[in-house]
């Protein structure tokens, strides 16, 4: 089997201990290569795929470690075309020779690729080797510490570019850029996916009573509880100014409205009292869940539409995009009772956003 290091895969390239639109947990710790030989410490590095970037550096008493979108795996890499339990990489140390390491695929449904080849078995890598799980390609790369400290640095840069300043959400910018993507896994995989918008109600005022720096603290507040509030699947955006956006993914419609619903009332218990006594803050939320044709625009419009329904009907609600009417009305076969049927508002629905 031709395992070179494969030019065909683009390069890019780190992970993070926060959950996310796409978290990669066990991250980078930077702690030098301890028991590896220097030039040994083995790693794995995101080339392709949301957490592009995300590093994972194998801990030094492993002698396996698993790779894939469950909580259980050890370095967890959330795509949806990554399986829960996906690959295994066994390692092998001798005493006078090279460390060996192998990979080997659990059974995933969409496999694990050596080089290109399809893994039988457990299959041997070598340093610059690329494995592809699912759609996300991974390099194996045996690091000296001038690398660690290189890639260490590089991750960093890179989680910081995905994030919001503020709240440490994940910004507009990465969401615009990756969600077709998640999307479109979705689809292939036939998953559902709902999402959330939540505006902070009369936030002008906030600002306006108790200044900016109160509002600015209200902000990193209301990220904190959406943060503690959403699965680790899930993914936290900050998508406006006093606005969020949550991503559910494998989430449908009722179930996303119960999150919606579990979220405004842990916005509407934050105790503020330290920033100012008796100061409140109450969030209104648009609820969507994504169609089968929908565009990004169309998904996140039936959101914002629900949202504008919530504020209409007085602010501090929840309110469920009904899906998408099908042209005939025979065609309706979706059994879930539309907990809102919305009224279209005759105002033009803001298309960017900005802070
Ligand atoms: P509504 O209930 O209709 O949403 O009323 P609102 O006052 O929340 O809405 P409006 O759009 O009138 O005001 C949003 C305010 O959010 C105005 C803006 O100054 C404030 N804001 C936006 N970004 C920030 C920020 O980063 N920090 C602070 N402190 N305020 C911000
Ligand atoms: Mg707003
Ligand atoms: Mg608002």
């Amino acid at each position: 089997m031709n395992r070179g290091s494969n030019t065909e895969w683009p390069m890019a390239g780190a992970p993070t201990e926060e959950h996310t639109l796409f978290t990669t947990r066990g991250a980078s710790t930077g702690e030098g290569a301890g028991l590896f030989a220097v030039s040994q410490r083995p790693a794995l590095l995101v080339q392709r795929g949301p957490t592009v970037g995300d590093w994972f550096p194998f801990p030094e008493d492993a002698d396996s470690i698993e790779v894939g979108r469950g909580e259980v795996a050890t370095f967890q890499v959330k795509d949806a075309s990554v399986s829960r339990c996906h690959a295994r990489f066994t390692l092998v140390r001798h005493e006078a020779a090279p460390l060996e390491v192998f990979v080997e695929d659990l059974g995933s449904t969409n496999g694990t690729r050596v080089g290109g080849e399809m893994a039988e078995g457990k299959v041997k890598i070598a340093d610059g080797d690329l494995i592809r799980i699912g759609d996300v390609v991974l390099r194996f790369r045996l690091m000296d510490s001038a690398d660690v400290a290189f890639q260490e640095d590089i991750s960093r840069q890179v989680r910081n570019a995905r994030k919001d300043t503020l709240t440490r959400l994940y910004s507009r910018r990465y969401m615009d850029e990756q969600l077709p993507g998640l999307m479109k896994a979705h689809r292939r995989n036939k998953q559902v996916m709902s999402l959330l918008i939540i505006d902070l109600d009369h936030f002008k005022a906030i600002n306006d009573n108790h200044g900016h720096l109160v509002g600015d603290e209200v902000l990193w507040r209301v990220a904190e509880s959406v943060r503690a509030t959403v699965r680790t699947a899930d993914s936290a955006v900050r998508y406006g100014g006093e606005e969020f956006c949550v991503i559910l993914p494998g989430t449908d419609r009722p179930e996303a409205a119960r999150v919606g619903e579990r979220l405004r009332e842990a916005v509407g218990k934050l105790n503020l009292d330290s920033l100012s006594p008796g100061l409140t803050v109450t969030a209104s939320i648009g609820v969507a869940a994504l169609e089968e044709e929908e565009e990004l625009h169309e998904w996140l419009q039936r959101a914002d539409l629900a949202l504008y329904a919530a504020k209409h009907a007085g602010r501090n609600q929840v309110r469920i995009a009904p899906p998408t009417a099908p042209t005939d009305p025979q065609e309706r076969t979706d059994p879930t009772p539309v907990v809102e049927t919305l009224q279209r508002p005759t105002v033009q629905v803001k298309k960017n956003k900005k802070k």
